[in-house]
């Protein structure tokens, strides 16, 4: 008899989420997570070396080989209990309805959309809002899904600096409103948010983030369900077309375990996922195996820093507090694109990231200068391509036994050209709040990396059916950011977590 009802790997948002429902359901449920939990302290999460970059959670023990489009050759992975959302920016959006949709600018002539559309997704975004107690403001932007219900809190007030960057959007005609935030701001029971300047990037010491190590695996563990942390996963065992047992090593002891269940829930992330679906040998087992690793996005993400007079945000406080979405379906001057991006308040980053993203002596000369800056993040929508992949290396294990995974990723044309005109507009709006004149910065990690193993109703081009299950294997279910069929302009989280509850909900039902 199996030990466990189900196995999830992974414990960021799809582990989190789908284990949820099946906890929930009372299913007997082990979560299996390669990283450590987060100790929570002003000294380790807001001092210069809490920034995750330079936390030991960028686990570089089984490095990524990057020979094309990373900002380094090799990069580590994010690795720790509720994966990166403990160290992430919390901004939590529903993807519009008209990015379920087929769409051949961004897919080409053989577009299929998503085989679920923003209707199949919705109730789950309204329990996915409420399980991360989103804050923010509906009904300014014009791109607006559909909801059914309000958001569970209120947006807090704004930056001084973030007035003026409001005020300079709304001269050019735009709508600017408050990001949706997954930060506790009116739960007295608990912590609120102490409006800090090591938000994004930075674990909060004071647990006001509403992250999943925080709000959800603590829940799930009081519930009955088994964490094995620092626990990795190398292999899926496969007999008569369904995974029997699924083989770690401890990172800790450095011990081999083997655990059983009747189903599993791969959600190691959109690297991880696919990582292990092709050390186990699985794509063999699958129609569209040949896609699995391929069609990886990450969106195309750069920052459009002001360079204010003086400094940027005087009251020295959390800021990340805007989006605009006026140029997401396209541009006036630019009718021949029908999406481009969106565009996001970014806050003057603290000096040790910039120490250690411009490397030298370039960073260390510019580091005091950081006050003067405080920006917009434009992403845009990147196309899906069959060349981005990860593939693996088998003759070159890792000291788990895990082929090297090898990523190449370009950025198409049509990526490039978008990002132009967005760019273009998140400078006109810096100058009018202010700045003198302004600095691109273009982010080249994989923080939104999705798609590896997407979604589809052609079993040819995609690895899983609707249901996020992998066709071939009867009892494995992929539910983290891999399943994306397209990468929409917005940040992934929300909608990672909304179909994770979907497909765990799915899962609870299945024989
Ligand atoms: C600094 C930063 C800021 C971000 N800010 C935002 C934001 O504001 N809004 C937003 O929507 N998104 C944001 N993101 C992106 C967001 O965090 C990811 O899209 C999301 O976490 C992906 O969820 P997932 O379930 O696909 O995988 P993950 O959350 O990455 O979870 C995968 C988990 O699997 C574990 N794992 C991997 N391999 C193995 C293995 N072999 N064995 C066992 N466990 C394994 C990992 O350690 C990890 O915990 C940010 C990311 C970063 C890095
Ligand atoms: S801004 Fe608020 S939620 Fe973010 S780290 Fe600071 S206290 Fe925590």
């Amino acid at each position: 008899m199996n030990s466990y009802d189900a196995i999830v790997i992974g414990s960021g948002f799809g582990g989190s989420m789908a284990a949820k429902q099946l906890v929930d359901a009372g299913m007997k449920v082990l979560m299996l997570e390669r990283g450590d939990w987060v100790k929570r302290s002003v000294e380790e999460n807001w001092g210069p070396k809490g920034s995750i970059d330079l936390s030991p959670f960028y686990d570089k023990s089984s490095l990524l080989y990057v020979p094309v489009g990373g900002n380094k050759p090799t990069m580590g992975l994010y690795s720790c209990v509720g994966g990166p959302s403990v160290f992430y920016g919390g901004v939590s959006f529903r993807f519009r309805e008209a990015d379920f949709e087929k769409n051949e600018q961004i897919e080409g002539k053989d577009a299929q959309g998503w085989p679920i559309k923003y209707n199949d997704l919705e109730s789950y975004y309204t329990q996915a809002e409420g399980i991360l107690s989103i804050s923010g403001e509906t009904g300014i932007d014009p791109t607006e899904p559909r909801r059914s219900a309000p958001l569970p809190q209120h947006a807090p007030a704004l930056a001084n600096i973030s007035q003026k960057v409001k005020s300079s959007a709304q001269k050019l005609g735009l709508h600017p409103f408050q990001l949706p935030l997954a930060i506790n701001y009116e739960d007295t029971s608990r912590q609120t948010c102490l409006n800090c300047k090591t938000c994004d990037t930075f674990a909060c010491a004071v647990s006001a983030k509403n992250d999943l190590a925080t709000t959800v695996i603590p829940q799930l563990m009081a519930k009955g369900m088994g964490l094995q942390h620092n626990m990795v996963v190398t292999k899926l065992n496969v007999q008569n077309g369904r995974i029997v047992s699924v083989d770690c090593v401890s990172k800790t002891t450095k011990q081999q375990h083997t655990f059983t269940a009747d189903k599993f829930i791969l959600a190691a992330g959109s690297l991880g996922t696919p990582h292990i679906l092709l050390s186990s040998g699985l794509p063999q087992y699958n129609p569209g195996g040949d896609v699995v690793g391929r069609y990886l996005m990450r969106h195309l993400n750069s920052i459009i820093f002001g360079i204010f007079p003086g400094v940027a945000d005087k009251e020295g406080r959390f800021h990340k507090q805007l989006a605009i979405l006026d140029y997401y379906f396209g541009h006036p001057k630019a009718p021949e694109f029908n999406k481009l991006g969106s565009l996001q308040q970014m806050p003057t980053p603290p000096g040790s990231v910039v120490e250690n993203e411009l490397k030298g002596v370039l960073g260390k000369m510019l580091s005091p200068a950081v006050k003067l800056l405080s920006g917009l993040l434009a992403i845009v929508e990147d196309q899906p391509q069959y060349n981005n992949a990860l593939t693996i290396d088998a003759s070159n294990p890792d000291e788990f036994g895990l082929p090297r995974p090898i990523i190449n990723h370009n950025y198409s044309d049509r990526d490039n050209a978008a990002m132009k005109i967005l760019t273009d507009e998140g400078k006109k709006i810096m100058k009018g709040a202010g700045a003198l004149t302004h600095y691109v910065h273009e982010i080249r990690t994989f923080s939104h990396a999705v798609g590896t193993v997407r979604m589809g109703a052609n079993e040819k081009t995609s690895a899983l059916d609707e249901n996020c299950r992998f066709r071939g294997i009867e009892n494995l279910y992929v539910t983290d950011g891999s399943v994306m069929p397209t990468s929409a302009a917005l940040n992934p989280s929300l909608t990672i977590a909304a179909n994770a509850l979907r497909v765990g909900e799915i899962i609870t039902k299945s024989n």
